[in-house]
């Protein structure tokens, strides 16, 4: 399985690094062209408006929703998250719209900007080490997207299909279960589509 990190802000490296210790071959993405090679794509934490800009200048926001449609997995971890969503509380505007989803940026306030926790993750044995930083909430979901962790019953992991959202960073640490969940539904969509 060949999977792409989206290299254009952001938290990159340290993905790369979960996603070959997770047993996949992992590529920095910096063009569309690249897309055609993946089996999934990561889209990393960083600055989401940032990141949604320079999407929107290299062409990937139409290459992501291609890439998408073709039934190759998505997933989102922080701004990641954010630019996965439909809906962003109070902007307008939100980036891909692909997860039927509301999401509010910076919602743990200023006082708890950062901070680490376990968290059980639903279809993961024991709870996964999450580390939160200036990170999003998910306030609502559509009927299709399946809620797999909660934290202080605030929506913090969610999945809908292919898509895979995560309002935390699982590549600061050294447990890799959720990349690894995320390579389960990469196979199942190889093989969904052989
Ligand atoms: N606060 C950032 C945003 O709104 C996300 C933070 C992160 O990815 N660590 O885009």
């Amino acid at each position: 399985m060949k999977i792409g990190v989206l290299a254009l802000q952001g938290a990159v490296a340290e993905h790369i690094r979960s996603l070959e210790a997770a047993g996949a071959e992992a590529v920095a993405v910096k063009r569309v062209e690249q897309l055609d090679e993946l089996n999934g794509l990561v889209i990393p934490g960083g600055e989401s408006t940032t990141i949604g800009k320079l999407m929107r200048k290299y062409g990937f926001m139409e290459a992501i929703r291609e890439f998408s449609a073709q039934g190759k997995p998505l997933f989102g971890t922080c701004a990641g998250l954010i630019v996965l969503a439909d809906r962003i509380e109070g902007q307008d505007e939100a980036h891909l719209r692909l997860m039927d989803m509301t999401v509010a940026r910076n919602a743990f306030g200023r006082q708890r900007e950062s901070f680490e926790t376990d968290l059980d993750v639903k279809g993961i044995d024991e709870p996964i080490r999450a580390v939160f930083i200036r990170a999003p909430l998910i306030k609502s979901v559509g009927e299709d997207v399946e809620v797999l962790s909660t934290y202080k019953d605030e929506i913090v992991t969610a999945r809908q299909g292919t898509l895979l959202a995560a309002s935390y960073h699982p590549e600061l640490t050294d447990d890799y279960r959720l990349h690894a969940y995320f390579l389960d539904m990469v196979k199942e969509a190889a093989a969904a589509k052989a």
